[in-house]
């Protein structure tokens, strides 16, 4: 309590008055008491030196020797004294007895002459003490003078007159006025306390206002400002205050802000980050390397990099950043997980080292893209070699000999115009390709029955699927709705992935071709399912890729194309398009078209 403002201001100020007050009161009276003694003993002395010019003449004039007349006329002279002086008077004779006494009997009075009074009276001519009196049970001043006119020849006192006073009355006076200033002096301090008090309760409330503001803004209150501005130093410190408040909600606001940046940059950017503290523990990750991580972002964090990254060749990689200085990357490939990722590791050095930022970008694509480029390179390169070198040997042949054989020389011909629209359609699989990325080829989209987009391919590629003895079966319910679709593109797809059941089902297969509707989504679903070879599990994601194929050894003449254009073109239509398939049990091929809506009947155009 005593720690508080109003206090610490109030307590030294009533202590200081206090202190002064008494001390003052201590020397007052000091100097009062020393006043009042002195005009004491100077009254004491004249009222001595009047006694002893009284008794001089009786000491003169009576016999030595009848010492007891003497005795008596003192003692009724010190008696009359005593009474009008209001004080005890003693004859002291040289030898220190006591010859007269106003208030005792001289008889039972002890030997005076060690008195200090009587003692400094017989040596300087007159004498004084106080001292407390066993006789009368008091504090006494004593004045002592010897008498003048009955000195001696040898010059000794004949007697001593020796006056005395109690003291009671001067003390009680000194303690009066000590009593009265002690008092003044408690009043003062009271009303200084309560000055002080009073002031120092302004200042504590002002104080107060402060701590509150500043506790408001400790606890995230920005807006928590004082509109009381008191004069004077505490009035600065609260315009201080405000301003110091008005500046750190700017701060504040600005670093949210550039936070909340920081945050959406994070949060939004394709690469993952993370930062790891000394310890090695995971501080901050974003959504993109949880991802990649697999990983429960909240749950990752305060967990060490090892546990999070769960793959040695990244906790190497981050090792060697951390603890050996210097940027270091390097790429890793996580077969398991399917993922090619290339990773950064740079430790975070301010004045000492904080932990380290570790980024991650994911490659897998890029490498894809990369492999499916240079197995189209080597795709492109083996199918040209194959119709170029067959071309040479026909040409050679025809040339060394054939042509002098019509009918050989025909056949041969013939198999050059195989070779060479082989050659043809691929480049033009490649253009058509290229344009349907692109956007150059329309849609004309329009109401079509399933059995107009389907039919005409599957009657297009029978004799085919007769050479192969395949069955090829078409089912399509009755009452399916129509679709809204461009038939020439729908026949297009249709017949690529017929082609493809006759391509990858061994001689005498089965072919099924059949459609349903998905009523919930409002899709017509067409599926064209053989028994041919099928497709490897690891490889069924990447057939709708370019130029990729999945079993090279049978994919005969085919670029890798079809499945890609059949994709670009049905997602154009708005559908989708997606393969199951059990390797050596066949495959299924599926894709969906938006039904047509009632009030669809005139054409649209759409680029794909
Ligand atoms: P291609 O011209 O090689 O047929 P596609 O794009 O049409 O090119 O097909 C890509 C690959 O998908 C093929 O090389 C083949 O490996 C696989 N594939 C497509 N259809 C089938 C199917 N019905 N049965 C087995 N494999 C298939």
């Amino acid at each position: 309590m005593l720690d508080r403002v109003r206090w610490r201001i109030a307590v030294p100020y009533v202590v200081l008055v206090l202190v002064v007050n008494v001390g003052l009161a201590i020397f007052l009276t000091q100097q009062i008491r020393t006043a009042q003694l002195e005009n004491l003993r100077e009254q004491l002395l004249s009222e001595a030196q009047v006694v002893a010019r009284d008794i001089g003449p009786i000491l003169a004039v009576t016999d030595p020797d009848n010492a007891d007349r003497l005795r008596v006329a003192l003692a009724g002279q010190a008696e009359a004294w005593s009474a009008l002086l209001d004080a005890r008077v003693t004859i002291i004779a040289p030898n220190g007895a006591v010859i007269a006494e106003s208030d005792q009997d001289p008889a039972q009075m002890e030997n005076h002459l060690d008195r200090p009074e009587v003692q400094e009276a017989l040596r300087a001519g007159q004498g004084s003490s106080i001292r407390f009196s066993d006789t009368l049970d008091a504090q006494m001043l004593y004045m002592a003078i010897p008498l003048p006119a009955a000195q001696t020849e040898a010059g000794e006192a004949q007697a001593i007159v020796r006056l005395a006073l109690p003291l009671n009355q001067v003390e009680a006076t000194i303690n009066e006025m000590r009593g009265l200033v002690i008092t003044a002096a408690f009043v003062a301090a009271l009303a200084t306390a309560l000055v002080a008090i009073v002031v120092a309760e302004r200042t504590a409330r002002a104080i107060g206002r402060l701590t509150a503001a500043a506790r408001r803004m400790a606890t995230g209150d920005l807006d928590a400002r004082l509109h009381h501005i008191a004069p004077g130093e505490i009035g600065e410190l609260t315009v201080a205050f405000n301003e110091m408040a008005d500046q750190l909600r700017e701060r504040v606001t600005d670093l949210a802000a550039e936070r909340g940046r920081l945050a959406a940059v994070l949060e939004n950017m394709a690469d993952g980050v993370l930062i790891t503290d000394r310890g090695g523990l995971v501080q901050l990750i974003n959504p993109a390397a949880a991802r990649l991580l697999d990983v429960d972002p909240d749950e990752s964090i305060g967990r060490s990099f090892a546990e999070v990254a769960r793959h040695h060749k990244l906790i190497e990689l981050w090792q060697q950043g951390c603890l050996e200085g210097g940027e270091q990357g390097g790429v890793v490939d996580l077969v398991q997980q399917g993922l090619f990722l290339q990773m950064v590791v740079t430790p975070l050095q301010q004045v000492e080292y904080l932990g380290c930022l570790i980024i991650l970008q994911d490659l897998t694509r890029m490498r894809r893209l990369e492999v499916t480029r240079r197995d189209f390179v080597s795709n492109i390169s083996h199918e040209l070699r194959t119709p170029l070198a067959s071309l040479k040997a026909l040409v050679e042949t025809l040339h060394d000999s054939a042509l002098d054989d019509p009918p050989v020389a025909r056949r041969f011909l013939a198999r050059i115009d195989e070779e060479i629209d082989a050659l043809t359609q691929m480049v033009q699989e490649l253009l058509e390709l290229s344009r349907i990325e692109s956007g150059k080829v329309p849609l004309r989209l329009a109401p079509t029955a399933v059995a107009e987009a389907v039919l005409p391919a599957v009657e297009r590629l029978q004799p085919q699927a007769e050479r192969h003895e395949l069955t090829v079966a078409v089912d399509l319910p009755g009452g399916l709705p129509p679709i809204l679709a461009d038939a020439g593109r729908i026949h297009q797809v249709v017949g690529n992935l017929v082609h493809n059941a006759i391509k990858f089902t061994p001689d005498g297969g089965w072919i099924k071709l059949s459609a349903t509707l998905d009523d919930s989504e409002q899709m017509v679903v067409i599926s064209v399912r053989d028994n041919g070879v099928g497709i490897p599990t690891a490889e069924l994601g990447r057939i709708f890729e370019r130029f990729y194929k999945a079993d090279r050894a049978r994919s005969g003449g085919g670029t890798g194309l079809g499945l890609a254009i059949s994709r670009h073109l049905i997602q154009a239509h708005g559908g989708h398009i997606w393969a199951e398939s059990k390797e050596g049990k066949g495959s299924s091929f599926y894709f969906s078209l938006p039904i047509a809506a009632d009030d669809e009947n005139s054409a649209e155009s759409r680029s794909p």
